[in-house]
């Protein structure tokens, strides 16, 4: 497909000049379709996406190390109740699962007795943002929850 740089108007492969303004055609596809457009921005959203999601692993993985390194001090130190850290351990990582990975799910089963036509509702921009946020805070109330606690003993 030759697209004239003139009038931007579709022609043959093989055709010289455009159908539409007569404009000689030398270069095919001078001008980005549409769908290259779209492709080109689904393309950068999905590298923006795989970026965020990996961020997201290294941050449960470097929550994971320092709780688990912080409960073996603890334990070296005292005896702890290994089911209070393993809890709280447990349930920092679902809050944060589910507050930057399935924030819908999220908001669908915090609402879902306040709102009737649940799945009809758009989030907004900022309930995704500060639905991350909030995924963030958790693993950090964890490892404060586990110095606090450690401060105890
Ligand atoms: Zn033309």
């Amino acid at each position: 497909m030759k697209i004239c740089s003139k009038c931007n108007t579709d022609n043959a492969d093989n055709a010289l000049h455009c159908a539409v303004c007569g404009a000689k055609l030398d270069a095919v596809g001078t001008k980005r379709s549409a769908e290259e457009y779209v492709d080109a921005y689904f393309k950068k959203e999905a590298h923006k996406e795989g970026l965020e999601r990996l961020i997201s692993f290294l941050a449960l993985g470097c929550f994971a190390a320092i709780y688990i390194t912080l409960s073996v001090v603890l334990a070296l130190r005292q005896s702890v109740s290994f089911s209070i850290l393993l809890l709280i351990f447990i349930l920092c990582v679902v809050g944060f699962v589910g507050a930057v990975f399935f924030p819908r799910a999220f908001f669908v089963l915090t609402h879902i007795t306040q709102i009737d036509n649940i799945d009809d509702v758009e989030l907004s921009d900022w309930y995704y943002i500060s639905s991350k946020i909030g995924g963030y805070l958790i693993l950090l109330l964890g490892i404060i929850f586990l110095l606090w606690y450690g401060a105890q003993i």
